[in-house]
């Protein structure tokens, strides 16, 4: 649970942070050009208003003054203004010469170092903010002085301060229940994932046989359940083949243990011939032997996959099979034959140690199943693209029953022999094993009376 929240608060945090970020630049931006219109509006009411009062100043003895200064006077009681203008006319040092009335006791600030330029900019008059632009008035090409026009810029200034506000306000507003509603839904969205946690954790060898509910999107949290569902298939199929096969491997190994038992037992029972005990003897032995061909084979199933990646050769696989079967031919006195319809070599990139080991293993069984004087080949070539190798014999051949079941451990047909063969079972479950991890192919061909055919095909393509 901690986790998820964690995670939950995590995505949400940070998808927050990333937003603060975008808003903010956003309400600046706002800010900034809503500021920066106000400002652009007002300074072109400010020099609208300057080109009317220009026309009303005259330069009467040396004096800049007012044309029309009582009408203006009298505007100014008939009428309320609502943005009033301020004027006052400076001479080139600043002092005052005159001044619209509305300005009462306040001057307006006369800025030399400025005296050249001509945009407006925010100044003071008293505890009022106001744009203020400084126009230079000439007479015949010479300035005489300075027309200061001011309009008040606290409306302005009004709008702009509650613009601000707004923003600072919504602000956190915004970014508290943006995160807020990102961890509802992130954590919406993984609560799956706590479902698929908390069952997988309820799982274990006892109950493999539960699953994760499936959801039924494909998406990828349903992608995670399925994959999760087949590791528990795969593995609960592993563990059974497991319990099967240690079942399967305590039986075999019982019945030659319960013989040597039983003949021991006889044996000990009172004295017996020497031809008595030699025979006893005899059968325990068989059944020691058994057993330990059987410890045998299974340490071998249990050492596949132990080979290093150096017994990984390319070999002419025409030299091998005709190597082996030479080998063999002559240890085993029997006739075993190589055939090929290839000339060249055929090369191919394998565990050379399993391959041997299987060879050896589907010969053996030919060897047991088939007469004495009956032949086996080993053949080798190309089909479909593929090398392949198979080992031919003319045995008793296989039940078509049985061919699913001659690779599984401890499986065995010899119960439908008339003579009972040596074996364990266990030696197509070690070919098996070898060739799944070598990465070849194993196919079977058997008809009973007739034969049987075990073809290894490898991957590679030529
Ligand atoms: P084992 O030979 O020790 O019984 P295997 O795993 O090698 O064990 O073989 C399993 C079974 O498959 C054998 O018991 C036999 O019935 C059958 N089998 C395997 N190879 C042949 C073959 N070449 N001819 C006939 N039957 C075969």
């Amino acid at each position: 649970m901690k986790k998820s929240n964690s995670y939950r608060e995590r995505i949400a945090r940070r998808l927050t942070m990333m937003t603060a970020l975008i808003i903010l630049v956003v309400f600046t931006i706002i800010y900034v050009v809503v500021n920066y219109s106000v400002i652009e509006n007002s300074d072109k009411a400010l020099l609208a208003e300057v080109q009317d009062h220009l026309r009303e100043i005259s330069l009467v003895n040396g004096e800049l003054i007012f044309l029309n200064k009582n009408e203006w006077e009298e505007a100014e009681h008939s009428q309320i203004q609502l943005n009033p203008i301020f004027i006052e006319i400076v001479d080139l040092e600043g002092n005052t010469m005159d001044r619209s009335p509305n300005l009462r006791g306040n001057h307006l600030t006369f800025l030399p170092d400025r005296a050249s330029r001509d945009d407006a900019l925010t100044l003071e008059i008293g505890d009022e903010e106001v744009r203020q632009i400084q126009i230079p008035l000439r007479h015949e090409g010479k300035i005489e002085g300075y027309m200061l026009v001011a309009t008040s810029f606290e409306d302005s200034r009004h709008l702009l301060y509650n613009l601000l506000k707004i923003l600072v306000v919504l602000y956190p507003v915004i970014l508290i229940s943006l995160f807020l509603m990102m961890r509802f839904m992130v954590g919406k969205s993984i609560a799956p994932i706590q479902i698929i946690t908390d069952t997988t954790n309820q799982i274990n060898q006892k109950n493999l046989n539960e699953r994760v509910p499936l959801t039924e999107q494909n998406d990828e949290i349903g992608q995670l359940a399925r994959s999760i569902n087949s590791l528990l298939s795969r593995l609960e199929q592993s563990l059974n083949r497991e319990k099967q096969f240690t079942s399967d491997a305590s039986h075999e190994l019982r019945t030659p243990l319960a013989v040597l038992r039983g003949t021991l037992e006889v044996l000990i029972r009172k004295p017996r011939t020497t031809e008595e005990y030699e025979s006893k003897i005899q059968t325990a032995l068989q059944s020691i032997d058994r057993m330990s061909e059987m410890i045998e084979q299974l340490l071998a199933l249990a050492r596949v996959g132990k080979f290093s990646n150096s017994d990984y050769l390319s070999i002419d696989l025409l030299e091998f099979g005709r190597n082996f079967a030479q080998k063999m031919s002559h240890d085993y006195a029997r006739q075993i034959d190589f055939e090929t319809n290839l000339t060249l070599p055929l090369e191919i990139e394998v565990n050379t140690k399993s391959l041997h080991m299987i060879l050896n293993n589907l010969l053996q069984n030919s060897l047991k199943y088939s007469d004495h004087d009956s032949s086996i080949s080993i053949r080798a070539g190309i089909h479909q693209g593929a090398p392949f190798i198979t080992v031919e014999d003319q045995g008793v051949g296989i039940e078509e029953d049985s061919l699913d079941r001659i690779f599984d451990p401890f499986f065995r047909e010899t119960q439908l022999l008339e003579k009972p063969v040596p074996g364990t079972g266990l030696g197509l479950a070690i070919v098996k094993k070898l060739a799944l991890e070598s990465g070849i192919l194993i196919e079977v061909q058997s008809k009973k009376g007739v034969g049987s055919i075990f073809r290894l095909i490898f991957q590679e393509k030529i």
